[in-house]
């Protein structure tokens, strides 16, 4: 076959598309230069050559029926409509082509032209492509890291496996993100996914409530994906899960705190011992030699005297008492002999003892009490001791300022027993805030700085809490909260 005229002549040569015509029985009539190029034959070696030369196995020896077969029938396999083909070079080298190929006539004879494009290049990219991408989702579905990609409205659209184990899987009943999250931090997370969208990328520490009644505390990253051909916002978001690293974290602060608190009790319980030493055999002396004197005036000698010595002898045992509770209770740390009393026979008891020291200064010790009684359950003897040392510092406070009153209150609050002791002296400065309840913190000349640091030991022992605060006025207040005996008596008075 020959050209028609000049200008299919040069169509044919410049084209960039190898173009390939073949008479009705597979022989090649014509072979342009794109053609020479992409199968490395020359025209001359292949024109007359039957084209199933150019097909690799098995269509080469199939071709010639495909052909015999469209003849008879006249049924269209490729004719027209084109599709991608196995190709050979003349190396013996195989490549993908798109093939269209469309049918001629000259007279009564026909001819097909075929087009090819080479897809090797293509074909290349495309596959490099899927590897990569399934190099990805192998790295993804591997990661220990929960991942999803959400869209812009954080709805969930794919999750990995670890997401899926942490978390939940997407389909039950966890849609969105929120879903996933603890009630009270949606709203923050709502925000957080908008400015996501706008490409502002989000980083804070949530809590994540899985799938099932899982509870989980990591740090929540999203961050926009690059926008796809769709232009629709996609978000990464992965789930750092902390849980372990914080529960551990907790755990060892918690054994620091109570290891603090051991040693600062052994501290104290080893002062208290030899404490208790020291001061024992004077004491028990004083009450012996108190007892002898009552014993030797008889029951003849002066009532009032025999009174005063009586006096001397229990208090002196009382003494004795509390150093060895002070024992007990700083090495042990364990509660004794609780009882139930009523708050204002502790605090007039502890005011009897103290208000000497209180004249002396010129303070005055007054009460505040409410209509109905509180009985509270505590080691009685343990409490004395902590009020009688806030009562004594809150008057040498006072006194020290030149204040005129101490007021000890009783109340019930929050299902506690409460007494606060209320001074008018100079107050705590606030760089004693942690001090003060510190062992051996004193800011007094003569001060030995247990008198706090023992009454709040004392007061957890007794499942209570012992605080302070600054009044607005004047003088600090502090405060003894104890529980309340179980049947939450309560007498008006
Ligand atoms: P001490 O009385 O031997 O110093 P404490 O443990 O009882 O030991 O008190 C520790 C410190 O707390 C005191 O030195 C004082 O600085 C401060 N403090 C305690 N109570 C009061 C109070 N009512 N007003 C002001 N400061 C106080």
């Amino acid at each position: 076959m020959s050209a028609g005229d000049d200008l299919f002549e040069a169509l044919f040569q410049a084209a960039v598309e190898a173009v390939i015509v073949i008479d009705g029985v597979g022989r090649m009539k014509a072979f342009n230069p794109a053609a020479e190029k992409l199968f490395g034959y020359r025209a001359s070696q292949v024109l007359g050559e039957n084209v199933s030369l150019l097909m690799p196995e098995p269509m080469s020896s199939e071709h010639d029926g495909y052909l015999s077969a469209y003849r008879e029938t006249g049924d269209a396999k490729i004719i027209g409509i084109g599709r991608e083909v196995l190709c050979r070079k003349s190396s013996g080298a195989l490549f993908p082509a798109d093939l269209a190929v469309g049918e001629g006539r000259t007279g009564k004879d026909r001819f097909f032209v075929g087009v090819l494009r080479d897809l090797s290049e293509r074909k290349r990219l495309q596959e490099s492509l899927a590897a990569r991408e399934a190099e990805l989702r192998l790295i993804l579905e591997n990661s220990p890291v929960a991942t999803a990609v959400l869209d812009g409205e954080g709805r969930i659209l794919d999750v990995n496996p670890t997401w899926t184990q942490q978390i939940g899987p997407s389909t039950e009943g966890l849609s969105t993100l929120e879903d996933a999250l603890a009630a009270n931090e949606r709203s923050k997370l709502a925000k957080a996914v908008g400015a996501a969208t706008r490409g502002v990328a989000y980083s804070a520490r949530h809590r994540i409530v899985g799938g099932e009644s899982t509870s989980r505390i990591g740090t929540l990253l999203l961050a926009k994906l690059p926008e796809h051909e769709d232009d629709r916002v996609r978000l990464l978001c992965q789930f750092v899960d902390e849980t372990e690293q914080i529960n551990t974290e907790r755990q060892l602060r918690q054994d620091r705190e109570v290891l603090a608190e051991v040693s600062r009790l052994s501290v104290l319980g080893e002062m208290a011992a030899g404490i208790a030493h020291e001061v024992n055999q004077p004491l028990g002396a004083i009450s012996n030699y108190a007892e002898a004197v009552r014993i030797k005036l008889g029951e003849g000698g002066d009532e009032k005297l025999r009174e005063l010595l009586s006096k001397i002898s229990s208090q002196a045992q009382r003494a004795g008492q509390v150093i060895q509770r002070l024992r007990s209770v700083a090495g042990s740390h364990q509660l004794e002999q609780a009882s139930t009393f009523e708050l204002r026979t502790l605090i007039h008891d502890v005011i009897e003892l103290a208000a000497l020291d209180a004249r002396f200064v010129n303070v005055a010790v007054v009460t505040d009490f409410p209509g109905n009684e509180i009985f509270a359950i505590a080691d009685i003897v343990a409490m004395q001791q902590v009020l009688l040392n806030l009562l004594r510092n809150a008057v040498e406070a006072t006194a020290q300022a030149g204040g005129e009153r101490v007021t000890v209150r009783a109340s019930k609050s929050d299902g506690r027993a409460r007494i606060a002791v209320c001074d008018e002296g100079t107050g705590i400065a606030e760089e004693h805030f942690e001090q003060i309840m510190q062992p051996f913190f004193t800011t007094k000349a003569s001060g030995m700085g247990v008198g706090l640091a023992l009454s709040q030991n004392l007061v957890e022992a007794n499942r209570g809490r012992l605080w302070f605060e600054n009044n607005e006025d004047c003088g600090a207040t502090f405060y003894v909260e104890l529980p309340l005996t179980s049947e939450g008596v309560e007498h008006d008075v």
